[in-house]
């Protein structure tokens, strides 16, 4: 996989700049909180549309004349502001519930039941405000804590009929009172049907969703790996090369490439079997990938032949870590046969500025030949 496919990420102005930060409305990151501020957006936008209706509602004369709108809704916007910023300074993440779901439905019921009070032959249509408030729950919320919700709304509701029957029994029809007390139970009792239904759909998608996201990921290493050893792949390497040589030749800066063959290897096969060769490819493979730097690019390049690539590195350093790999694999105990010893030979090559991959390959493979004819269990450098 190319290193630019990986970061795909553009660097967004907000995260480089602290100043702008604090200054951005919505943040892009993270991107949870994002969606959490353009919700709280969203439900501030439904309130505005709220006090509009509750003003032309007034001068209708279907609410009350004394309706204190400016009051309720400023009182709405400081508690809404409240919350924002809560969100946005990214306290509310330290809560159990980071999008302030149930406060801000509770702070919603109890205000629209503060309106419902003043509405007269309205009241039946302005019922539906509640189940604006229970639609920001749906996704949010489980089905117990919806029906935690209808539960809180029935109650607010029941304790406004009450109230105003205490108070004004004569204006109070009971059979409307009853009538409204029905409707608004029965549809309570169909959104945490359907809420319930939809808030368990939607985790079965998220569910798919991370398994498809694992399986993508566990694919990708499968790309990239090799099977037995766990290293990169030749093909990886390959790409990766070219990467390193371009930059190598843009910024003049030193590369070395090294491959190393096992001794003998075919021996190891013959005498222990193939099971245990395949042991002593995966000890070389542990003890090379502890034994070198992690910017080091370690590969199998195929059967028993492993490349290392060395970035940013002078002659001496490269050969003094092939070097110590070469004294830790002869220095190997096997189980399967004690007295097995394994070693391996290796070419050493510098990149020359402006050349190819493939010239590069063959100049270390033509060195690593060089170790073998010269007896092996060592390493050749070639300029
Ligand atoms: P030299 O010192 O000249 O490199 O001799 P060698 O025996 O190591 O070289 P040769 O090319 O003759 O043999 C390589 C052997 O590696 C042959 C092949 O069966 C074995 N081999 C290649 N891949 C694997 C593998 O994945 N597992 C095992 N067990 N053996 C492998
Ligand atoms: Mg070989
Ligand atoms: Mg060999």
């Amino acid at each position: 996989m190319r290193k630019t496919v990986k970061s795909n990420k553009k660097p967004s102005g907000n995260q480089q700049d602290p100043i702008f930060y604090v200054f951005t409305l919505i943040p892009a990151e993270p991107p949870e909180r994002a969606i959490r501020l353009r919700r709280q957006i969203m439900a501030i936008y439904s309130y505005c549309l709220l006090w509009a209706g509750t003003i032309i509602g007034v001068e209708l004369s279907a609410f009350a004349p004394d309706t204190p709108h400016l009051a309720i809704f400023s009182v709405l916007f400081a508690i809404n502001l409240v919350f924002f910023l809560l969100i946005r300074s990214g306290l509310s993440e330290r809560l159990g519930d980071p999008s302030l779901t149930i406060l801000q439905m509770a702070t919603g019921i109890i205000l629209t039941t503060v309106i419902l009070h003043y509405t007269r032959e309205l009241r039946g249509a302005m019922l539906s405000i509640y189940f604006m408030v229970m639609t920001f729950g749906i996704f949010a919320l489980d089905r117990r804590r919806q029906m935690a919700m209808a539960g809180f709304t029935l109650f607010c509701f029941t304790a406004l009929q009450v109230y105003e029957w205490q108070e004004t029994p004569q204006q109070a029809i009971f059979s409307f009172l009853i009538g409204h007390w029905i409707i608004l139970a029965l549809i309570l009792c169909w959104f945490i049907y359907m809420g319930g239904y939809i808030h368990n759909l939607q985790n079965r998608v998220r569910d798919q969703r991370e398994n498809l996201r694992d399986a993508h990921s566990r694919l990708e290493a499968i790309a990239v790996r090799d099977d037995l050893t766990g290293l990169y792949n030749r093909r990886h390497f390959l790409e990766r090369l070219e990467e390193e040589l371009s930059l190598a030749n843009r910024n003049h800066t030193p590369l070395y490439l090294a491959i190393i063959d096992l001794d003998h290897f075919k021996q190891v096969n013959d005498n222990y079997g193939h099971h245990s060769g395949d042991e002593v490819l995966s000890r070389f493979a542990r003890i090379a990938s502890q034994s070198l730097r992690k910017s080091d690019l370690l590969a199998r390049y195929g059967g028993e032949e492993f490349v290392v690539l060395f970035p940013h590195a002078s002659e001496v350093a490269s050969e003094a870590a092939l070097e110590r790999l070469r004294s830790q694999f002869s220095d190997q105990n096997y189980e399967f046969a004690p007295e097995l010893h394994t070693t391996f030979s290796a070419g050493l090559t510098a990149f020359q500025e402006g050349e190819t991959a493939d010239q590069l390959t063959k100049r270390a493979d033509a060195a690593l030949y060089e170790a073998k004819s010269r007896g092996r269990d060592r390493i050749a450098k070639l300029p």
